[in-house]
């Protein structure tokens, strides 16, 4: 008998489908506001500087789909800093008013300080500054931490999945050690990069005894740890429910050795569901992705390394933002462009993750999370 072989999705060889957002007819001055079809406003834009990784974090870029053989996005196809400040301004002219560098890792980016500075002279649509950061994951942040507040950065995310260092090492897949990271962090918080938060991805049965430790050790420190639920992003991860440790239990394994409360959120739409230590030891968040969507306040838009926009972090299909910024298109049109985008956006894949039917839809073709972004 001979097996009928299927192939599976190839990683290596695909490019995500795009189409190019056409520019509406009619166009109008942008007001700083546009909604989406449930009302939603755009007001948070994470870009992706490059699909490159220093890390083989297990849950995001596993070694044997991010091998040596794989095909990373090539220097010609990056959208330039100067094509990145132009989409920023436009974006903010939407009311976009916090803006996100990531990737991939974003510090490996040469000369990342740069694109800061251009950002951070960035006004938003009322006059403020915008909010900028950017997440990493430490390795070169001790070296790079005073150029980038040097160059207007304000604030720092670092990832940091377990204290215990065997357990980091064994995440990261590339050896690297808890104590370079805490170096980064150090470092970050020496030069006024404030406030601090630390992002730890809980795997149930792989980190999920850190939560506690993770605690102990950042208590009292000003920094925030966030606890984010282990996400289906993109097809390669192997993500299955059941290693999937809900919040709520990540909130009660913590609140048995040190008790919290629960605080009200900074903003309509943030991620984090924010908790206090009831001594007074600084505070907690939990970003409940899996188990308790949050999608009726989604304010995200993501810009890939190469310009495509993403209105998910589950598509499977994006905006070539770049075949318009190329085109001999003016900020008017660009900005129409991008608005009408939006104002069709209907997107809710985790209200709707609990039906097969749709994860099985797009299982395999969803975008990664090292090409898009966290
Ligand atoms: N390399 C940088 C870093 O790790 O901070 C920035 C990019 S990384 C893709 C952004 C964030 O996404 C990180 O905090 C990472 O832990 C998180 N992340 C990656 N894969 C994830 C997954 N499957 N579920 C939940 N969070 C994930
Ligand atoms: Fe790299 Fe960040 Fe993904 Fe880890 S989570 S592999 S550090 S992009
Ligand atoms: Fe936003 Fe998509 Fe996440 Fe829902 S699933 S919160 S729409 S990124």
């Amino acid at each position: 008998m001979t097996d009928t072989v299927i192939p599976i999705f190839d990683l290596r060889d695909h490019r995500y489908r795009s189409m190019t957002p056409s520019i509406p007819e009619k166009l109008v001055e942008p007001s700083g506001l546009v909604a989406d079809t449930r009302a939603r406003p755009l007001h948070d834009l994470r870009i992706s500087v490059t699909d490159r990784c220093n890390f083989r974090c297990v849950y995001c870029m596993p070694k044997e789909v991010f091998d040596k053989d794989y095909t990373f996005l090539p220097h010609s196809e990056l959208l330039s800093f100067e094509e990145i400040e132009r989409t920023a301004r436009l974006f903010v002219s939407l009311g976009v008013e916090k803006i996100r560098l990531t990737g991939g890792e974003p510090l490996l980016r040469k000369n990342i300080e740069k694109l800061v500075e251009m950002l951070a002279r960035i006004d938003t649509v009322s006059g403020k500054p915008l909010d900028l950061t950017l997440t990493t994951n430490a390795s070169l942040l001790a070296r790079k931490a005073q150029s980038l507040r040097d160059a207007g950065l304000r604030r720092v995310s670092v990832s940091l999945d377990a204290i215990d260092d065997v357990t980091f090492r064994r995440m990261n897949d590339v050896d690297f050690a808890v104590a370079d990271v805490l170096h980064g962090i150090e470092t970050a918080q020496a030069v006024g990069l404030a406030p601090i938060k630390v992002n730890m991805v809980v795997k149930r049965g792989t980190n999920d005894a850190e939560i506690v430790p993770m605690a102990r050790h950042f208590r009292g420190s000003g920094i925030i740890v966030r606890y984010i639920e282990f996400m289906d992003v993109g097809a390669s991860n192997h993500w299955q429910m059941d290693e999937v440790l809900p919040s709520a239990e990540v909130v009660r394994r913590i609140d048995e050795v040190f008790p919290l409360e629960a605080v009200q959120a900074n903003y309509a739409g943030e991620t984090a569901e924010r908790w206090r230590y009831r001594d007074g030891g600084g505070e907690i968040g939990v970003i409940s992705s899996v188990t308790h969507a949050f999608c009726g306040d989604c304010s995200r838009i993501r810009l890939s390394t190469e310009g495509r926009l993403y209105l998910c972090l589950f598509a499977t299909e994006g905006y070539d933002l770049r075949a318009l910024l190329r085109g001999d298109y003016s900020d008017l049109q660009v900005a129409n462009a991008i608005a009408q985008v939006w104002q069709g956006r209907t997107d809710n894949y985790s209200e709707q993750r609990s039906n097969p039917a749709v994860r099985q839809a797009r299982a395999e073709r969803k975008i990664e999370m090292s090409y898009i972004g966290g």
